[in-house]
């Protein structure tokens, strides 16, 4: 008859607790999960480059020598485009210590619209390493383009308004603990090559410039990405425009429609192409569009908002990303893509109730 060990209990072994520092070694390392070594990421996607490691390969297609991978482009179905080349003082930013260490404070700085979550900081306070913890919905808003007379200008605003003294502006804008940290050189660096390269940036300052000369007091400005359908060309200046009326613009949920004055900041829809880069000026800082339901794959399929978010997360061969070496702020990204994808998800249910024949997604999405 087999016999199986019982596991006992820590009070009733304590007259068998071992008393020497080897025994207490021993007992300590035995109780650590096991590890296995999966080797190094080494491996390369042959269609787009993509680092894998060996067990990440798909076995059904899979030989020992010949390890396939699709979780970074659907097997080469899906191609986007990387910015051609960034600018060498903009790449050392990310090897700046001092600037990592802030990184979210400086992105905060110059994102042009607001990060509504409920940040958890309480998984921060013992040791180990951070952890981008956030509870309930993230959301993007953006404010009017004319700052509060009483509390100066805000986000968007500070790309507008009172530019002699934007360095400084922007550091008052920050708070917290870190503040004293940052650094106004770098801070002048982000000033003056965002301006120059970000086309988010350019847009909203060539629409101002075209209200002031129409001497317009009460205007909107409405964003639209002007890309084709298909894109796997890199992404070019001119591919942002916008139309300048007066506030009685109408708009849907999805636009965004940024009015000259305005007391309630505009939600922006999670599946907006500017979504990303309008909160993400430093992985985005020329703009880049962001995932766009007109994005096609090579058999004319669109691009899921899974499939986007997965490409660009996975490192390549002789491509550097910001996105990849932002430390923190990628957690940041990856919490606030994931609820992107839940979002496209949940958009899908609520569009196809006729068509989905499951009782537990019934009125979800409602
Ligand atoms: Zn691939």
């Amino acid at each position: 008859m087999a016999v199986q060990a019982k596991r006992t209990s820590p009070a009733a072994t304590s007259s068998y607790a071992p008393r020497s520092r080897r025994s207490r070694h021993l007992a300590f390392f035995s109780g650590l999960p096991h590890y296995v070594d999966s080797g190094d990421c080494t491996w390369v996607c042959e269609f787009c480059g993509a680092y894998f490691w060996y067990v990440e390969r798909v076995l059904k297609f899979s030989t020992p020598a010949h390890p396939r991978y699709s979780h970074c482009c659907q097997d080469g179905g899906v191609v986007l485009p990387y910015p051609s080349a960034f600018a060498p003082q903009f790449v050392a930013l990310y090897q700046n210590l001092n600037f990592m260490k802030d990184i979210m404070a400086y992105n905060s700085m110059f994102s042009m619209s607001s990060f509504g979550a409920n940040v958890d900081e309480v998984v921060n306070h013992d040791r180990g390493p951070y952890v981008f913890k956030i509870s309930g919905q993230i959301s993007h808003r953006i404010g009017s383009l004319s700052p509060d007379p009483i509390k100066g200008p805000r986000f968007l605003q500070l790309y507008l308004f009172d530019l002699e003294h934007e360095v400084q502006n922007r550091l008052r804008a920050i708070d917290g603990p870190r503040k004293r940290d940052l650094d106004s050189d770098i801070v002048q660096f982000l000033v003056t090559f965002l301006g120059a390269n970000n086309e988010y940036v350019r847009t909203f300052k060539t629409a101002k410039l075209m209200a002031d000369e129409s001497n317009l007091d009460f205007y909107a400005v409405r964003l639209f990405n002007n890309v084709a359908d298909c894109r796997y060309g890199l992404p070019s200046p001119g591919s942002l425009g916008c139309i300048v009326s007066g506030d009685d613009t109408t708009c849907t949920t999805y636009d965004i429609v940024v009015f000259s004055h305005s007391g309630r900041p505009q939600r922006i829809s999670k599946l907006h192409p500017s979504y990303m880069p309008l909160q993400y000026p430093l992985l985005f800082p020329y703009g880049e569009e962001g995932w766009s339901p007109r994005l096609k794959m090579g058999n004319r399929r669109g691009v899921t908002v899974n499939m986007y978010y997965a490409y660009y997360i996975h490192a390549r061969q002789h491509i550097w990303s910001p996105i990849l070496n932002s430390s923190r702020l990628f957690q940041q990204y990856l919490v606030d893509a994931y609820t992107c994808i839940e979002e496209s998800r949940l958009d899908y249910i609520t569009k196809h109730q006729s068509n989905l024949r499951c009782d537990y997604v019934s009125g979800v999405g409602f």
